[in-house]
């Protein structure tokens, strides 16, 4: 008789940065024999299954299979624009996803979704860590052990746990006048790295009841429920912050790159890199990796600013002077809905489009892990979101950063000033600004960065590798879900008594 394997229900935030990684979880999970049960809302879903190559995933991964809970908007929402993410933090707390996912445990307990007793009765929840509300809620109350997985870094993190302490020490909400390059002293660890313009984005509202903010500072309180916490990072770029972190959770897991972790563990993942079963929600467009070919070595700036960042017609026209006046070749992923506002693309001066043929090419989607490995990329200008920065940290690629959202502000600042990986240029991209930082980067003037870069992607590597920090401790987290399933009198509330901000 087959032993009994456990059965991880998986919920990810419904957005790009998040489903990646969390997917990547599942697979190398199911690599383990687990069970997995991956939780996406419903448009998503649906959108999913009509990307992935459905033959190859089941046959790599039989035992990882898709399931759907609405995300509370309206039929109606178009799903995408500058206030679509704004909107989901409030519906993806309504009664509908909750009830939802409270429904779908249940059938998991007792109904007909066990799958003729192959698929267990859940081991354990793991819960992205914006929606932790949701999830332990409903999970405790079923008496599931959740396991947050927060997709940010552990420093971002601990910024964000620490609002709580700006607030009270008046120093959010921002004041008209503030001195944004001002010290703030009062987060451990990071006392004289942190300016007020470092701080995440949801900091800059002007009133504490903002609800993106009053979000945040819920989803990061309620995830210190959680029994452990998984981070995709690793060990020597961050073990200061983790183990402040150790004091929040009785255990974290730091698993990270989990790119790299994934493709070292499984070698038939290459086969889902040419389809989008990597996780990624767009087809990607492969023509740009022929045009990289043509191109030297390291002599290449990309241009990608992730799934959700948009901006304004004008400093889309700063970007783009200051990339052709570099007079480097570059390659610049411009999304379809990467711009506010009106369309630009009738109104693009002719010089630009000429320089442009030039030494440019510009593609809507593409395939980033490939690119950064690319030998003719020299440098990445990225908006500092997590996945895109650690992918450059893996690859070994120096970086401009120009956070826009959330937890990029801090992500961006790490890069630049504590592991000096890159250069921040936060608020600001007028063209000479870009023009100077990317003829730097890609002569070499920035020595201190292209070592750091070499020394950096180096750990990351050890990381990954059989007896690495990541590689042991995806070990551990599989032993200890494992063990979830002789411990009946696990019950992830009786966990965490006593521990409290
Ligand atoms: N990505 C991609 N192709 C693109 C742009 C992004 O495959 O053209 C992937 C990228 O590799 C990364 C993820 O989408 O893994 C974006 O996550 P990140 O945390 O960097 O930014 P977000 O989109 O959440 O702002």
């Amino acid at each position: 008789m087959d032993v009994p394997q456990p059965h991880a229900v998986i919920l990810p935030f419904p957005a790009q940065g998040h489903i990646k990684p969390m997917l990547m979880l599942a697979k190398l999970l199911s690599h383990a024999n687990f069970y997995i049960t991956f939780v996406n809302t419903l448009d998503i879903h649906n959108h999913f299954l009509e990307l992935i190559n459905q033959t190859t995933f089941n046959n790599l991964f039989p035992r990882l299979r898709f399931m759907a809970i609405p995300d509370g908007l309206p039929p109606e929402h178009p799903r995408s624009g500058p206030q679509f993410i704004r909107d989901l933090f409030i519906s993806i707390l309504s009664a509908a996803p909750k009830h939802k996912f409270r429904d779908l445990l249940l059938s998991l307990i007792n109904g007909p979704e066990t799958g003729g007793g192959q698929w267990s009765t859940p081991t354990c929840v793991i819960a992205d860590g914006l929606i932790s509300i949701l999830a332990i809620d409903v999970a405790e109350e079923l008496h599931i052990p959740v396991i947050a997985f927060r997709t940010v870094s552990a420093s971002s993190y601990w910024v964000y746990l620490n609002i709580p302490k700006l607030i009270e020490e008046g120093l959010i909400p921002f004041q008209g006048d503030d001195d944004m390059d001002g010290l703030i002293t009062c987060i451990p660890g990071f006392q004289s790295l942190l300016r007020r313009r470092d701080l995440p984005s949801f900091c800059r509202f002007e009133s504490i009841e903002n609800p993106v903010l009053q979000f945040f500072i819920n989803q990061t309180l309620a995830m210190t429920r959680a029994s452990a916490l998984i981070l995709n990072t690793f060990d020597g770029l961050e073990s200061p912050i983790i183990s402040k972190l150790l004091s929040f959770f009785p255990k974290i897991y730091t698993i990270g790159p989990l790119h790299a972790l994934l493709e070292s563990r499984i070698k038939d993942h290459l086969l889902l890199s040419h389809s989008s079963s990597n996780g990624s929600l767009r087809e990607q467009d492969r023509t740009c990796l022929a045009w990289l070919d043509s191109q030297p070595s390291k002599s290449v700036v990309y241009i990608n600013f992730g799934s959700l960042v948009m901006i304004t017609p004008d400093q889309l026209m700063e970007f783009w002077y200051g990339l052709v006046n570099s007079e480097k070749p570059f390659l610049w992923v411009i999304r379809e809905d990467l711009l506010l506002g009106e369309d630009m693309v009738n109104e693009t001066p002719q010089e630009l489009t000429m320089r442009t043929r030039e030494r440019g090419c510009i593609v809507g989607w593409a395939p980033q892990e490939e690119i950064l490995a690319h030998r003719a990329v020299g440098g990445f200008l990225t908006h500092s979101g997590w996945n895109s920065t650690l992918e450059s940290i893996w690859a070994g690629v120096p970086m401009i950063c120009w956070p826009q959202l959330a937890d990029q502000q801090v992500n961006s600042r790490c890069v630049s000033e504590l592991w000096k990986l890159g250069i921040d240029i936060k608020d600001t991209c007028d063209r000479s600004t870009v023009e100077k930082v990317v003829r730097d980067l890609i002569e070499g003037k920035r020595e201190e960065i292209m070592k750091s870069s070499d020394d950096i992607a180096r750990m990351a590597r050890d990381s990954v590798r059989e007896g690495g920090s990541s590689y042991c401790n995806l070990e551990k987290l599989v032993d200890d879900i494992r063990s979830f399933m002789s411990s009946s009198q696990y019950a992830s509330s009786e966990c965490n008594e006593g521990r409290k901000l």
